[in-house]
């Protein structure tokens, strides 16, 4: 039972056809549930789409595997969606998405990555979401300038603020505590890392009242996660200890983690492939991502979100390089965006088969053990639908 005074979820709240809040598609995954069974925990992918092309892959990948659906944009991806006005791309994402999953039988969240509680047009775009998204990242753990970290009173008065407004609405609000070094784009970065506190976590959780928490455990936003050749280390420890303590205060209580991309091998080989005599190759080769197996072990501890955005981007970026190195003559732009919206789904795909998240809605449309992950290939042969 939830000792929290906050203002509960609003589980009744209808959202638009096809939408849901991330806490209730998560809550399914931490226990396992996929239509009426009950079987083994899975996570979600959060995927940070900053393009029209990218919503579109993410959809048709939850399409074809079932999957419960979570779509993350940050500040700077809305501005760039709105033409410049952040509200303004809230208001066109939104209108695009809910067309599309109404077409489809999954359920999707709309989430707020990295909201900004803290400044004032950044308090507009947190309220501008609370009426379209469902679901909201309130990140007052830092000043989103790379300067200072925010003092815990602090975080957890502007934290609880948006809960008031959000709870009611049927939206999840997902809390950060602790900083997490790295940079996820220009709105979101720090350069150095502070494990949470589990004192700290326990009044945070209780005065905020937040359902979704992202903790501070070693993950680190961006592609480049350490030296290259060393491997990154989680504090899986206090990932545990974070956990149960959490699940004390209320059950119901997920986790997230951020920076939780792993490298594809297969994409950085074809990109390196692809970029022989070019200076940029070295830089593909000393990417270092998290490895999978201490994400998995995340998942298995009771993580259910893992945002992923690096590996994708690296997935894209690849196969544009692939595509015009095979034929930079075509003038057809729909070659090069076919090109890449096809690598991107598949490289959605992966994601969502490595975090079992499929078969949740209904039965893939596809044969999830025989998906073959290849650049090289168009998406039909990838996905066995040819
Ligand atoms: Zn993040």
């Amino acid at each position: 039972m939830s000792k929290s005074t906050a203002p509960k979820i609003n589980t009744t709240r209808k959202f638009p056809d096809g939408l849901a809040s991330a806490h209730s598609l998560l809550l399914n995954a931490k226990n396992g549930v996929k239509g009426n069974h009950k079987g083994t925990r899975y996570a979600i992918p959060a995927f940070n789409v900053t393009t029209f092309q990218a919503i579109n892959s993410a959809l048709s990948a939850f399409d074809m595997l079932g999957s419960s659906g979570i779509l993350a944009f940050s500040n700077s991806a809305l501005k760039s969606f709105g033409g410049g006005d952040p509200i303004f791309g809230v208001d066109l994402v939104t209108n695009y998405i809910e067309q599309w999953a109404k077409r489809l039988k999954v359920k999707v969240a709309i989430h707020l990555d990295h909201g900004d509680y803290i400044s004032e047009s950044g308090k507009k775009v947190v309220q501008a979401c609370a009426l379209r998204f469902t679901s909201l990242m309130a990140d007052n753990s830092t000043d989103h300038k790379n300067e200072r970290a925010m003092p815990l009173k602090d975080n957890i008065q502007l934290t609880r603020e948006v809960v008031n407004m959000a709870h009611p609405l049927g939206l999840s609000v997902e809390g950060e505590l602790g900083v997490l070094a790295g940079e996820e784009d220009e709105d979101t970065k720090s350069d150095h890392s502070t494990y949470t506190n589990p004192e700290e976590l326990e009044q945070f959780l209780l005065e905020t009242g937040v359902l979704m928490l992202a903790p501070t455990i070693g993950t680190m936003h961006g592609p480049n996660k350490g030296k290259p050749g060393t491997k990154v280390k989680l504090n899986i420890q206090l990932s545990h200890e974070l956990l149960k303590l959490a699940d004390s205060i209320n059950p119901e209580i997920l986790f997230v983690a951020h920076g939780a991309s792993t490298l594809y091998p297969e994409v950085v080989q074809f990109a390196v492939n692809n970029l022989e005599g070019h200076a940029s190759q070295q830089k593909w080769k000393d990417f270092v991502g998290t490895d999978w197996d201490q994400i998995e072990g995340l998942i298995g501890a009771g993580f259910s979100k893992i945002n992923t955005d690096t590996e994708n981007r690296q997935t894209y970026v690849a196969a544009l390089i692939g595509a015009l190195k095979k034929d930079s003559a075509k003038i057809d732009i729909r070659h090069y965006d076919k090109a890449t919206t096809e690598a991107v789904t598949q490289s959605y795909i992966k994601k969502l088969i490595m975090a079992g998240s499929y078969g949740v809605w209904h039965e893939p449309k596809i044969d999830v053990n025989k998906f073959k992950f290849d650049l090289g290939i168009d998406l039909a042969t990838a996905t066995g639908t040819k």
